[in-house]
C-alpha cells in the first residue's frame, strides 16, 4: 500500500492510497454536489456506505438551507461508516483555471478544517476534491490542497491530531506525493 507520512506544526499529515469510506477517523470529507444528493464518484460511495442516516441528514440540510455554495461545508452523522461524521463540501468545477478555481478549492478545504476544529474533531480524512467529475487537473489540485492544509495547520498548531488525504488511485497518490515536495518548503 502506498503511504507517506510527515508532520506539520504538531499535526500528522498522511497521504495514502485507498478508499475513504474505510477510514477510521473522526470525520471524512465528501466531495458533494450543491444539492447534497448521493450522485456518483466519492459522494455516491460515501452515501452508500453511510446509509440512510447520511442521505437523510444531508437532504434535511438541503431543505433548510438551500443549495450549498461552492467552498462551504456542512456536517452530518457518519451513519454506518467507521467515521463518526461526514463533512460535505462543494469544490469548484474546473473551467480552465481563470474563474477563481484555486481560491474556491482552497476555501472548500479550509471550510472543512474550520468546521472540524469547531466541532472538536481531531482526525479528518479528505478525498481529492474536484479532480473527478469536476475536472480539476490533479497536479494543480494537489498543490492547492496541500498548501491550504499546511497553512491552516501552521495557523492552528496542535488543534488537529491527523489530516489524511485518501487518494483513490496510485497515480493520484503520486501526484499528491510530488505536490508535497513542491509545497513543503515554501
Ligand atoms: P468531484 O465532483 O469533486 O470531482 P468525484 O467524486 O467525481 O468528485 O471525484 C473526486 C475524487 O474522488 C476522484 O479522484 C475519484 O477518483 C475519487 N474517489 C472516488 N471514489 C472514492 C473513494 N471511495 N475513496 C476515495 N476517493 C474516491
Amino acid at each position: 500500500m502506498e503511504r507517506f507520512e510527515t508532520e506539520v506544526a504538531g499535526t500528522r499529515l498522511v497521504l495514502v492510497q485507498g478508499d475513504i469510506t474505510k477510514q477510521e477517523v473522526e470525520a471524512i470529507v465528501n466531495a458533494a454536489n450543491p444539492d447534497l444528493t448521493p450522485g456518483g464518484g466519492v459522494s455516491g460511495a460515501i452515501h452508500r456506505a453511510g446509509g440512510p442516516l447520511v442521505t437523510e441528514a444531508a437532504a434535511r440540510i438541503r431543505q433548510e438551507r438551500g443549495r450549498l455554495p461552492t467552498g462551504e461545508a456542512v456536517l452530518t452523522p457518519g451513519g454506518n461508516l467507521p467515521a463518526k461524521f461526514v463533512i460535505h463540501t462543494v469544490g469548484p468545477v474546473w473551467q480552465g483555471g481563470a474563474k477563481g478555481e484555486p481560491a474556491l478549492l482552497a476555501k472548500a478545504y479550509r471550510s472543512c478544517l474550520i468546521l472540524a476544529v469547531e466541532k472538536g474533531l481531531r482526525t479528518i480524512a479528505f478525498p481529492s476534491i474536484s479532480t473527478g467529475a469536476y475536472g480539476y487537473p490533479v497536479d494543480q489540485a494537489a498543490e492547492v490542497a496541500l498548501r491550504t492544509v499546511r497553512d491552516f495547520l501552521r495557523e492552528n498548531p496542535g488543534k488537529l491530531q491527523e489530516v489524511r488525504f485518501v487518494l483513490f488511485s496510485v497515480p493520484d497518490f503520486q501526484a499528491y506525493r510530488a505536490a508535497w515536495e513542491r509545497v513543503k518548503g515554501l
